[in-house]
């Protein structure tokens, strides 16, 4: 509480800017997300991988806008990019030649994508990709995992939170390799696809082990269900996403975030054989219209981004410091001996307030859930922005340095909260 109201006296800014935003929008608010009492900051201004909120502190961004941010506030590239399909008329009603340019650098980099077509969010590629293993298939029924996020309405956390999702669902329980087998072989023939992140990204930044996803990759087989990887937040884990390091190479992919170079998108891509359902030049084609799947300023944004920036050397040394950055922290909380540590792979990382192997979801007690907030505010005060909820994701422009803030940063939170945290010494 104490910490709350520092906060809430720091930021009379934010909070009027949220006070007016609760008068016309529930919650004051348009991404849950970024939903959280007393009010979220406000942030007015960012340039490379910093931030500033409208009372004028300026934060380290580490939250990298939950991985589309991959390029910072300013890349000179993306800008430039941006600028010239704007000068060029603001959408066109027409193909162009950008979309084909994107869609090639995509399908040279991912092993399992032949064939690919473009949405404006995460959450549609996944719908469209759902279809597309529905329509190929002939079947109705999609396999997913407790804790996984597929987008705003697709949260699958748990039963309950997928009582709006109007599709057949049946569930079973990440990196039990044995329980995934039996729940696929279980469906057989009932069952269309397998829609997985090989992360937990919001579930926790829990990666998959290889026998979870060589699992699945039996199981799908053996029925003929299409396996989609979820690769929204991981595709960043590599030039051609996690699936080209763990070498577990599903049917489908659906990509988001920061492909665009920060620019709204979304992509669903795989073999030919079942992207061919959206082949207007054939008979009993699937529909899948959009006014803003090819606008100009994704499609040019993406081609620079991903045919200029972001390339293997980039993602293997973005992947490189992250993991460094985690194991850096752990040594931290080992060092204090506080029941505190940070799960993910590369890039992307979660603070976690218990001891012992995590690699599933769990629900947090209350204890770790106030530790989370304390957490959070604390490194708000310490500059930091990160997720609520403890995630971090890497940008290009975060340097060693920055990286040596936040680490220090977390030892500054240790020694102050010790006496809360469980653990030998607490
Ligand atoms: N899939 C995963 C794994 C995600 O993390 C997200 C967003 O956080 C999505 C899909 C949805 O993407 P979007 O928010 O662009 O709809």
């Amino acid at each position: 509480a104490e910490a709350r109201e520092a906060y809430a006296a720091r930021l009379p800014r934010s909070a009027a800017i949220h006070a007016r935003a609760r008068e016309v929008m529930p919650g004051g608010n348009t991404r849950s997300v970024l939903f959280y009492t007393p009010f979220p900051t406000a942030m007015v201004r960012g340039e490379g991988c910093r931030l500033w909120d409208a009372d004028g502190n300026e934060y380290l961004d580490l939250l990298g806008e939950y991985t589309a941010g991959l390029f910072g506030h300013s890349e000179p590239r993306i800008i430039e990019a941006v600028k010239a399909a704007l000068d060029g008329g603001i959408n066109l009603a027409s193909v162009g030649e950008k979309e084909a340019e994107l869609a090639g650098l995509i399908v040279g980099r991912f092993p399992s994508i032949e064939q690919v077509r473009f949405t404006n969010s995460g959450t549609e590629a996944n719908l469209m990709a759902l279809a597309a293993a529905r329509g190929f298939t002939g079947r109705t029924k999609t396999l997913v995992m407790r804790g996984g996020y597929h987008g705003g309405v697709l949260t699958f956390a748990n039963e309950r939170s997928a009582v709006n999702v109007p599709i057949p669902l049946a569930f079973s329980d990440y990196n039990d390799p044995a329980a995934v087998t039996r729940d696929i072989l279980a469906e057989g023939d009932t069952l269309a696809a397998v829609l997985v992140e090989p992360m937990l990204g919001s579930g926790g930044c829990i990666p998959a082990s290889l026998e979870f996803l060589t699992a699945l990759r039996a199981a799908t087989r053996q029925t003929g269900a299409v396996l989609i990887f979820d690769e929204v937040m991981t595709s960043r884990h590599g030039a051609g996403g996690l699936q080209q390091r763990t070498e577990v190479i599903p049917d489908m992919t659906t990509l988001g975030k920061y492909m665009a170079g920060g620019m709204s998108f979304g992509a669903f891509g795989g073999r030919a054989e079942i992207m061919a359902i959206f082949d207007g030049h054939r008979p009993g084609t699937l529909p899948h219209a959009g006014t803003f799947n090819n606008n100009v300023w994704s499609m040019a944004a993406g081609c620079v981004a991903m045919g200029e920036i972001f390339d293997a050397t980039a993602a293997e040394a973005l992947y490189a410091r992250g993991e460094a950055l985690r194991d850096a922290l752990n040594s931290a909380c080992v060092r204090a001996g506080v029941a505190l540590q940070f799960t993910g792979r590369g890039s992307m990382l979660t603070v976690h307030f218990r001891d012992g192997v995590i690699d599933r979801p769990y629900a947090a007690s209350q204890a770790e859930d106030r530790l989370r907030e304390l957490f959070f505010f604390d490194m708000l005060a310490a500059g930091i922005y990160l997720a609520r909820r403890g995630m971090v994701a890497l940008s290009l422009p975060v340097t060693d340095a920055d990286c040596a803030r936040y680490i220090a940063a977390v030892e500054e939170f240790i020694a102050a909260r010790r006496p809360l945290l469980a653990g030998e010494a607490g």
